[in-house]
């Protein structure tokens, strides 16, 4: 007998998304019908038949036990990329855009990012950490149980290093946060004039001091943001310094961003909306995970990724919420799984592993989380639907019921 101080039972579809499912798991999500699960100390001991769990589980004293009453039951899900820590909003420019105003006329007006910069800058950390907590709870409420978390919108030492600090203090969520230091998010004003001044700055101080609170680095390599030389630069000292190493590649053109990062062997590459044959061919070979982020498109109107080209083309595939208030304001990933199977060109299946074992893999964390498996960490979702299939087709509304992260019920 296995003790357990969390018991999971009666998940009409318990879909496990293996990394390699096999019987009596059935189809690409490797659901067990009737299943039952078992943790302890945050991490799963027991999956099995609920017809067995009596026979194979003995709960401690004071353990926690959810029913699940016949419902699905998946992996929570893994956010890979969020820019959380932010102040203010940016409604205005939305609409604004919708009436036909153009990003780079809000740009030349010191609007778009530049005005997140500006409100961040001028924020408390506690503000900071009053709203990013405020974001974690709508993610947890959705089905968000691990979610990467970039700085970005300081772009100065003090207030990169004041951002991830923010990270830092929330780090234990629920949900978890996976920290990133994204200083090289766009060229701040004050160095508009001399752009080589920012990269050293980047290079030489908030890269060196940010590596105790980030274990990632990312650069938004993009025309108008930094070229391939100055992200290769970055991304090399990065590097050195020890971060793993991510990219928003390709996002409104053919940057040379995605080719950078499988020259790079960067974890993940992110947006990739302009990529070619070839491009996504460097990728594959250097097992970069190619992160979907439909709902920037959603937001700007733009032409959807190609989700379906990039399975094709053998591509570790991640989905995400780019959760920002320019180009992606929205905290849920049902949303974004609804977009990526109705304009992306993947299925329901294909969506959930992306946003759950996929998400996991772009933040190399797929050994711990991502699916419902012995070892891994206890992080799951009760819904209120018993079929995968009303995911992304029953829109608008929240069908996550429970939540739980390491063994704990969060909701
Ligand atoms: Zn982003």
């Amino acid at each position: 007998m296995l003790e357990a101080d969390f018991l999971l039972t009666n998940a009409g579809r318990l879909a496990t998304v293996a990394a390699h499912p096999a019987p009596p798991l059935e189809g690409p999500l490797g659901v067990l019908r009737d299943g039952a699960l078992a943790a302890r100390n945050g991490r799963i001991v027991w999956v099995g038949a609920q017809a067995e769990v009596a026979q194979a589980v003995t709960l401690i004293p004071r353990a926690r036990r959810l029913d699940a009453a016949g419902a699905l039951v998946l992996p929570g899900f893994v956010d890979s990329h969020t820019h959380l820590v932010f102040a203010g909003h940016r409604a205005g420019e939305f609409h604004e855009r919708l009436r036909g105003a153009t990003y780079a006329e809000l740009l030349a007006q010191g609007r778009g990012i530049l005005a997140t910069v500006g409100a961040t800058r001028a924020a408390s950390a506690a503000d900071l950490e009053a709203s990013a907590r405020q974001r974690m709870a709508r993610c947890l409420a959705h089905g968000t149980t691990t979610l990467e978390a970039k700085s970005g919108y300081g772009l100065s030492l003090a207030d990169e290093i004041k951002c991830l600090h923010v990270v830092a203090a929330l780090r234990d969520g629920p949900p978890r946060l996976v920290s990133t230091c994204m200083a090289a998010h766009t060229v701040p004003p004050e160095y508009r004039a001399d752009r080589a001044a920012y990269v050293r700055l980047v290079c030489d101080q908030i890269l060196p001091a940010a590596r105790p609170l980030a274990d990632f680095c990312d650069v938004f390599c993009e025309t108008g943001a930094f070229d391939v030389a100055e992200s290769r630069t970055i991304l090399e000292r990065a590097r050195d310094l020890g971060y793993k190493l991510k990219l928003h590649a390709n996002q409104l053109g053919h940057s040379g961003g995605a080719a950078l990062a499988a020259e790079l062997n960067a974890i993940s590459a992110d947006h990739l909306d302009f990529t070619t044959d070839a491009d996504l061919a460097a990728l594959r070979d250097a097992s970069v995970v190619a992160t979907l982020l439909p709902g920037c498109s959603y937001t700007l109107r733009h032409a959807y990724p190609d989700g379906r080209q990039w399975l094709d083309a053998g591509l570790k595939l991640s989905l995400a919420t780019d959760l920002n208030p320019g180009s992606s304001y929205t905290e849920n990933m049902q949303f974004v799984i609804g977009l990526a199977i109705s304009f992306c060109g993947i299925t329901v299946a294909e969506a959930l592993r992306a946003a759950t074992l996929g998400g996991a893999q772009a933040l190399q964390f797929d050994t711990e989380i991502g699916s419902l498996e012995v070892g891994k960490r206890c992080d799951l979702t009760v819904w209120d639907t018993t079929d995968e299939e009303e995911i992304g087709y029953h829109v608008g509304v929240n069908l996550v019921k429970r939540v739980v992260v390491d063994g704990a019920i969060a909701i």
